[in-house]
């Protein structure tokens, strides 16, 4: 089931949320919508759903017209930031709930109910849990029962808003791998809101980075990390260092720096800011020509990974390396 919006408009009031939104997802993709809070990442992916409505646009389902139908007619699972179980009902119950709640002609036995109940329990890892009440589990084995909570009603389309937010690191990594195996298990389509961008680098098939209600950009992880199409997606999907000069006729001058910079051979003595990795850089002892002369100010070490803080002296930027696996002694 592929799932395409179509230039989305959606305000609150005066505030415009979503401005002409567009993007396609593939049938089997798994999709990561990725911004700071306040982006627009829930509310689209709410339209996609039919919980919400929209100002302009379409949402396409397979290529045909949904936008007027119900989060039901749909079908699309959907998994919420903070745990929506019933807490007065078990594990089981829960999860059986999309089934017992159907109209009595397409409602399954209660024998069908039950088998395809423990089938879930058994793909999200939660057998034997059935019969605990949600505040006897952890948050991960929450978030699990909600998976397969959306899951027993066979959607179409998974959508997941935040759906580790609230979970601890370690859990939060162990969960979002296990989440890109069951996706592939299932070859379903999802689209899954996260703020977090390794998240969304480690997971997704591909990334739409949004920000104030736009999107930025749309690209394989890769795609995103290594040519960002602007500032803020550099800014936003990892550390950057910013090296203010001018560039003229195809050469950027960055402090002692000459960069070529063919993008730019038209223009003509602008003002420029150069973006680097700090995994780009790299520290040596001696001058070699295109090197920034500097003070190391900090060396912070742990782990496999070294952040080294330099100051340059004529330029004085503030520098980050990220330097891995670096015997800095
Ligand atoms: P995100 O999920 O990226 O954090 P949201 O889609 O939840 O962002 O919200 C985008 C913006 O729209 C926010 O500024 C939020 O305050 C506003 N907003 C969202 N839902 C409503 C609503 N029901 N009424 C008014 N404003 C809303
Ligand atoms: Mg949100």
């Amino acid at each position: 089931m592929s799932i395409e919006v179509k230039n989305i408009t959606k305000s609150f009031g005066k505030f415009v949320a979503l401005n002409n939104v567009s993007l396609e997802v593939q049938t089997g993709e798994l999709v990561a919508l990725l911004g700071p809070s306040g982006s627009g990442k829930t509310t689209l992916l709410r339209i996609i759903a039919g919980l919400e409505s929209l100002d302009e646009g379409e949402v396409l389902f397979h290529g045909e017209d949904a936008t007027q139908q119900s989060a039901r007619q749909r079908r699309v699972g959907f998994v919420f930031q903070h745990y929506a179980l019933f807490r007065h009902l078990s594990v089981l119950e829960n999860i059986a709930f999309g089934l017992r709640v159907r109209p009595r002609q397409t409602r399954p036995s209660k024998e069908e109910i039950s088998e395809k109940v423990h089938e879930l329990l058994k793909l999200v890892q939660l057998e034997g849990l059935a019969k605990r009440y949600p505040s006897q589990l952890s948050g991960g084995q929450r978030q699990r029962v909600a998976l397969a909570r959306a899951l027993a009603v066979e959607p179409k389309v998974l959508l997941l808003d935040e759906p580790f937010g609230a979970l601890d690191a370690r859990v939060r990594q162990e969960l979002r791998r296990w989440l890109r195996r069951l996706h592939d298990e299932l070859h379903i389509t999802s689209v899954f809101v996260t703020h977090d961008q390794e998240e969304a680098l480690e997971v997704s098939d591909r990334i739409v980075v949004m920000n104030k209600g736009r999107v930025e950009q749309i690209g394989t992880p890769e795609e995103v990390y290594e040519h960002p199409a602007n500032p803020f997606v550099y800014n936003f999907l990892g550390s950057v260092n910013l090296f203010h000069g001018r560039v003229h006729e195809g050469q950027a001058s960055l402090g002692p720096l000459a960069v070529n910079s063919p993008e730019h051979a038209q223009t003509q003595n602008a003002l420029a800011i150069g973006y680097v990795r700090p995994h780009d850089l790299d520290i040596q002892r001696v001058e070699n020509g295109s090197s920034f002369e500097s003070v190391v100010q900090h060396i912070h070490a742990v782990g496999p990974v070294v952040r080294v803080i330099l100051c340059s002296i004529k330029q004085h930027h503030l520098l980050t390396l990220l330097l891995i696996g670096l015997n800095i002694l």
